[in-house]
């Protein structure tokens, strides 16, 4: 089962990457987390990257296709993967295409989850995150035990640099000239599944297990 999860940033796809990578047994893979991670290792690809990302842009398509197309050939793949944030240009997409046609195979379910502007701008820039284990918090919806410090590790809790309000914004504007694209090249392919990501968590994901199980 080949999965592509497509919304906007903060519409909370990574959250059911995660529950449908659990349920299935199958690689959850962030291009966001992979960045994140080079960023904290401070590797050349981090440093890269970082530029982009904290301005709100997206990294150069050339420094995130090779990423993808190394980890979709790992053994742990052999079952299938969900990406989630990629791809994220057209570009990408066909890059993806291509790659998987090589290793004969094929997207299976592209899901869109959708939620309005506001309401992502909102979610996003309550976010805080643990910049030692990468844990998730939000100062609404999901508070820590004990208010700015890690429930893991007790590390001082921070706002990610593109989780600003003036960069949700600009992250939102790119999503919609880059992004928003994709919904119409799987809609092509028959691949589209759109769900509203307004609702609780576990509610949207009972709505996703159930289109998988219906192939
Ligand atoms: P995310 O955690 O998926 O919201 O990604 C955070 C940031 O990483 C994005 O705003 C981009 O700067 C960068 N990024 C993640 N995935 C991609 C991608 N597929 N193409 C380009 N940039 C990406």
């Amino acid at each position: 089962m080949n999965i592509i999860m497509l919304g906007a940033p903060g519409a909370g796809k990574g959250t059911q990457a995660e529950m449908i990578a659990e349920k299935y047994g199958i690689p959850h893979i962030s291009t966001g987390d992979i960045f994140r991670m080079n960023i904290r290792e401070n590797t050349e690809l981090g440093r890269k990257a970082k530029v982009y990302m904290d301005r709100g842009d997206l990294v150069p398509d050339e420094l995130t296709t090779n990423l993808v197309s190394d980890r979709i050939r790992k053994p742990d793949c052999g079952k299938g993967f969900i990406l989630d944030g990629f791809p994220r240009t057209i570009n990408q997409a066909e890059c993806l295409e291509k790659e998987l046609k090589e290793l004969g195979l094929a997207i299976d379910h592209a899901i869109d989850v959708d939620v309005p502007d506001d309401a992502i701008v909102r979610r996003m820039s309550g976010r805080r995150f643990c910049p030692r284990c990468g844990a998730v918090y939000h100062i609404e919806y999901l508070k820590p035990a004990k208010e700015g410090v890690c429930d893991r590790c007790g590390t001082e809790l921070v706002q990610r640099d593109d989780d600003i309000p003036e960069t949700v914004q600009k992250r939102l504007d790119v999503y919609h000239a880059q992004t928003e694209p994709l919904i119409g090249f799987y809609n092509e392919r028959g691949l589209i599944r759109k769900l509203d990501g307004t609702r609780e968590p576990e509610e949207v994901f009972s709505e996703i297990t159930t289109l998988l199980e219906a192939k």
